[in-house]
């Protein structure tokens, strides 16, 4: 199994600090990867990440749910969605997205279709090379 990290994922990173084998990825382009992404084949599922993401983005791979109904007012982020979050990171960083929809309240979302991007970004996207262009977002 591994840990999936979810379009609840608004670029925290303070994932990447806790991670004890550095598998957390901050994903680019922005545009065509908005989150953080955990290589499946290297993550030991110890759970350090969930209790650091300010916004529960990060769930065990079988416990991501398929009815995530929102409490009103976070974002998801997603490739084709034009909203805009500003915001300050982990690390004090500010940093824009443009690719977020804010949630009302009652709003039901298939958190289960962030899995597979999980895997493709490893398998045929930047993976881990994508670290090389990483400049603190
Ligand atoms: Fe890293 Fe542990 Fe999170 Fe897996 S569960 S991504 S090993 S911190």
């Amino acid at each position: 199994m591994t840990h999936i990290i979810t379009s609840l994922c608004l670029r925290d990173r303070g994932c990447i600090e806790v991670c004890p084998v550095e598998c957390i990825i901050p994903g680019l382009p922005l545009e065509k990867h908005p989150w953080m992404y955990i290589d499946p084949d290297t993550c030991i599922d110890c759970g350090a990440c969930i209790p650091e993401c300010p916004y529960a983005a990060i769930f065990p791979e079988d416990e991501v749910p398929a009815v995530y109904t929102a409490k009103g007012g976070e974002y998801i982020s997603k490739v084709g969605l034009t909203g805009r979050f500003e915001g300050t990171n982990h690390n004090g960083t500010h940093l824009v997205l443009d690719t977020v929809k804010q949630l009302t309240a009652g709003e039901v979302v298939n958190l289960r279709d962030d899995i597979q991007p999980n895997y493709d970004f490893f398998k045929s996207g930047p993976g881990y090379g994508a670290k090389d262009q990483d400049k603190g977002i």
